[in-house]
């Protein structure tokens, strides 16, 4: 029996937000690239359920949820670079549903990707950016909460900081949060995670490996039962919103440091997309669908669960 790993999608992860740098077609498209390489039959994606208001709890503030639900235009949701309708809040509780499934999938099969989320800005008690909901952070608390796991990592690769999951679990010695990104650049300040690698403008893929190699010990030492990985494509030299310079074979280096690290130690994870802004639309997706061919190639090669 093949192990395959769990892949997440749902059609509402695409959403209206107007003419926006935000390409939220590109998860669809990913899932239809992946059937059509041979990764994924059309029929072996898992389809995720929006996060409950008591999974969303385990992070964020009730009076913030009380104004999403309502769609309620207030310092806390304005800040979100995004329109606040139904159809949006939807989509980013159905991304928050998504990771937790790839979470829990991930525990059972070693391996869990959510075709979304990465919503790495959204604060506990407020939106930034392009997110609304904190969909790494929730699907740790909820793993936490039903006694899956006890310690967890966060390895956040997107070019932008993750203030927001930073912020969620500072204090807390059970989650350890990393972010590798360009420090001139979003968000500004930074939210002091547990471990951060703010690299020069134009770094490129050498110093990036370089650094990312390091830094990884210090996750491995943490002692993580599960890692969530925020797989973001914008560290890509022609990203729209990125500074820095890597290459596709860069970027696919990156995820194999991080997935087969995962592997060899025997630490399940679940990956999310996260950012991705490239000046060709078909360059986010090729940088995507190649860390998504990386999770299910592995499962693969990691043979049956005992
Ligand atoms: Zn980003």
């Amino acid at each position: 029996m093949v192990r395959e790993a769990a892949v997440i999608h749902s059609p509402g992860y695409r959403c209206d937000i107007g003419t926006h740098v935000f390409p939220t077609e590109k998860f669809g498209v990913v899932r239809q690239r992946l059937v059509d390489a041979g990764d994924v039959a059309e029929d072996a994606f898992l389809e995720p359920g929006p996060a409950s208001r008591e999974d969303l709890l385990r992070v964020h503030a009730p009076e913030y949820l009380d104004d999403l639900e309502q769609l309620r235009w207030t310092l806390r949701t304005m800040s979100a670079e995004l329109p606040l309708t139904g159809e949006v809040v939807h989509a980013y509780r159905l991304a928050a549903g998504g990771t937790m499934l790839a979470a829990r999938e991930a525990l059972a099969r070693g391996f869990g990707v959510n075709l979304g989320g990465g919503f790495h800005h959204a604060y506990p008690d407020h939106a930034e950016g392009f997110c609304y909901l904190n969909d790494l952070a929730v699907a740790i608390r909820v793993l936490q909460h039903e006694g899956r796991v006890r310690r967890a990592a966060v390895v956040d690769c997107d070019v932008h900081q993750g203030n927001g999951t930073a912020r969620a679990f500072r204090g807390d010695d059970s989650v350890f949060t990393f972010s590798i990104h360009q420090q001139r650049n979003y968000p500004t300040p930074k939210e002091p995670g547990d471990l951060d690698v703010g690299l020069e403008d134009g770094a490129g893929d050498a110093e990036y490996l370089e650094r990312l190699g390091q830094a990884l010990g210090r996750v491995w030492d943490s002692g993580p039962e599960v890692v969530i990985y925020q797989a973001g494509a914008d560290p890509y030299r022609e990203d729209q919103l990125g500074g820095l310079a890597l290459t596709f074979e860069g970027l696919a280096a990156r995820d194999r440091m991080v997935l087969e690290g995962c592997a060899r130690r025997g630490v399940p994870v679940a990956v999310t997309l996260g950012g991705g802004y490239a000046r060709q639309i078909d360059d986010t997706i090729r940088i995507h669908l190649a860390t998504c061919r990386l999770v299910c190639a592995l499962a693969r090669e990691a043979g049956p669960r005992p």
